[in-house]
């Protein structure tokens, strides 16, 4: 088994009746492309920018913003690179930054809220993203967006800040997509307005969840609703893929059910074409995806959203599904 691990190093993501598929990582630094190379990743799905901003006593200048971004694309050798602008607020505070208290902080001022409130720090941000685009396939990902204005009023700092670096480096910037997380509800809900707007989606499930299921993600008092499987939210996932390929967009997926052995074939069911996940999980998923059937990841997802009416129910049927597989 170890040495067939070795070989899914450099194997491609596919299912066994060969449906191409991508696994990506989900890294929080540069230093972390070295893992996700190892492990085989065929891209980074989800780079989170905040280490860049909470792992400094000040605000990251261009200029550093720069020299890890382009660490990470050049780090993955031409292989896509997703960078998400800043999250800061909820559970992750600045200290040069200061955010007002709030009693809800999940509910508040967080992420893309925060951008748009200070577009110096947003465009000082895209910027150096925008420069580090010449050294390989690099997207931009928005998150926490909820409505279309907030899509557009982004869309636009963008579109100012490579219009600006075009002055001096004419066409910089202008193979980079641009998409947008899918974890506040109202976006999943209003997938097919978004997918015209965007190059692609990412649906983050950490928060997908917790706002769908009003449970906070890191309260274990209510650790039980959190409810991956449960065949309502697989509905809304469901919704969002579909939406995303009438028009052309892909959906990838960062949060942690991406990584889940158990929606794996929940997922490839419904069409989900990107995976992104903590390293040491690709391979673990490789090697699962090639043991499966997208036909009967299909079937499965059928009898799962049309039998069963609990999180545990569905768990049970794909558990047994896997077994006599
Ligand atoms: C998510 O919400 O699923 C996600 C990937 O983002 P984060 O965990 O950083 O909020
Ligand atoms: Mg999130």
């Amino acid at each position: 088994e170890r040495q067939n691990w070795a070989q899914l190093v450099n194997a491609p993501s596919v299912s066994k009746n060969g449906q191409r598929f991508a696994i990506e990582a989900n890294i929080g630094n540069p230093d972390d492309v070295a893992d996700a190379t190892r492990q085989g990743a065929d891209g980074v799905g989800l780079f989170r920018s905040e280490f860049l901003y909470m792992g400094s006593d000040h605000m990251p200048t261009e200029e550093e913003q720069f020299t890890a971004y382009r660490q990470a694309v050049t780090g993955m050798g031409g292989k896509p690179v997703v960078v998400r602008t800043l999250d800061i607020g909820g559970d992750k505070p600045l200290p040069y930054l200061p955010l007002p208290r709030e009693m809800n902080p999940f509910l508040g001022y967080r992420a893309i809220r925060i951008s748009l409130k200070h577009p110096d720090m947003f465009k000082t941000q895209l910027r150096a993203l925008i420069r580090a685009s010449q050294f390989g396939p690099l997207s931009i990902m928005f998150p926490m967006i909820g409505t279309i204005a907030e899509l557009r009023a982004a869309e636009k700092i963008f579109n100012e800040c490579r219009s600006e670096l075009q002055a001096d480096q004419p066409g910089l910037g202008d193979d980079i997509k641009l998409g947008m997380m899918i974890e506040v509800p109202l976006a999943a809900i209003n997938a097919d307005q978004f997918a015209k707007e965007v190059d692609f989606f990412s649906i983050g499930t950490n928060d997908l969840i917790q706002y769908s299921f009003a449970a906070d993600r890191g309260n274990d008092a209510v650790a039980d609703l959190y409810q991956p499987l449960n065949p309502a939210f697989l509905g809304v996932i469901q919704h969002v893929i579909d939406a995303g390929h009438r028009h052309n967009t892909k959906v990838a997926m960062c949060g942690e059910m991406a990584g889940d052995r158990l929606a794996l074939p929940l997922l490839m069911g419904m069409g989900l074409d990107e995976y992104s996940m903590s390293a040491s999980s690709i391979l673990r998923t490789r090697m699962m995806m090639s043991k499966l059937d997208t036909q009967k990841c299909s079937d499965l997802v059928n009898e799962a959203v049309n039998n069963c009416v609990t999180n545990e129910e569905v768990e049970q049927l794909v558990r047994d599904r896997l077994a006599n597989n």
